[in-house]
C-alpha cells in the first residue's frame, strides 16, 4: 500500500482506496469479485445464445414452406410462431433472473 495524491484535490490517499476519503471523488473502478465476472459473462453468453436459438429456429421452421400445400405453411407458420414466443418468454426470464444477479453481485463503492 502506498500513497498517491488525489486528482481532484491533490490530497495523499492511498492507491488502494476507490474512493478519496477528503473529496469523495472516485479514483478506480470497484472491481466485481469472482461471482460478479460469473454472472455478467453468464448474462452476455445467454443473450448470445438465446439471439442464436431464435434465428436458428425460425430459419428451421420456415425452412421448405414452398413445398408445403396452404394448411401445411399456416401450421408451420404458427408452430413457429409459439417457438418464438416460447423463446422470447424464457429469454425474458432468463434476462431477469440473471439480470438481478448481475446487479446484487455488482461492486460496491468504497
Ligand atoms: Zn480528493
Amino acid at each position: 500500500m502506498s500513497l498517491i495524491s488525489c486528482p481532484e484535490c491533490a490530497k495523499e490517499v492511498s492507491d488502494t482506496a476507490y474512493k478519496c476519503q477528503n473529496c469523495g471523488v472516485q479514483l478506480r473502478k470497484a472491481k466485481r469479485g469472482f461471482f460478479g465476472k460469473l454472472f455478467k459473462w453468464a448474462f452476455i453468453v445467454f443473450n448470445v445464445v438465446m439471439a442464436w436459438w431464435l434465428i436458428a429456429g425460425m430459419s428451421a421452421a420456415t425452412k421448405g414452406l414452398e413445398g408445403m400445400s396452404s394448411a401445411h405453411q399456416a401450421g408451420a407458420a404458427v408452430g413457429a410462431g409459439v417457438g418464438a414466443i416460447l423463446i422470447i418468454g424464457l429469454w425474458v426470464v432468463g434476462d431477469i433472473i440473471l439480470g438481478l444477479f448481475v446487479l446484487f453481485t455488482r461492486p460496491k463503492a468504497g
